[in-house]
């Protein structure tokens, strides 16, 4: 499949790899907009949060314990941080493979678009 993430998960496309297990991967996002900028993608290709089946629903808390994780082991879980799923064209996704962004290591701004 021609998605760059599938080609990430597949070892295809290095990544700065930070956690993964059976369902999701989180690395270094390439063109970071805070010093913490880190991607958690589940390892299943789902396009979009819009593509996300009732039955899989649970994999968004799953990701979001994970992002808590994250965040403590890069030191941003106490100064705070902000996680952000884009979906579709109008709410920004470029990439059409279901990830979370967490972001934070300064101060993010209060308007988010
Ligand atoms: P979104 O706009 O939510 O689809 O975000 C896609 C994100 O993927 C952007 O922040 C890109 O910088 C990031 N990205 C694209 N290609 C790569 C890559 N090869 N490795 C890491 N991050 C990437
Ligand atoms: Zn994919």
């Amino acid at each position: 499949m021609d998605c760059i993430f599938c080609k990430i998960i597949a070892g295809e496309i290095p990544s700065k790899t930070l956690y993964q297990d059976e369902k999701i991967i989180a690395f270094r996002d390439i063109n970071p907009v805070a010093p913490t900028h880190v991607l958690i993608v589940p390892k299943q290709h789902i396009a979009s949060l819009a593509h996300l089946s009732d039955a899989e629903t649970p994999l968004i808390g799953y990701m979001a314990k994970i992002a808590n994780q994250l965040a403590r082991e890069e030191g941003i879980f106490e100064s705070g941080f902000r996680l952000v799923i884009s979906s579709g064209e109008q709410g920004g996704q470029v990439v059409p493979h279901l990830h979370m962004h967490l972001l934070g290591g300064r101060k993010l701004a209060v308007r988010l678009c």
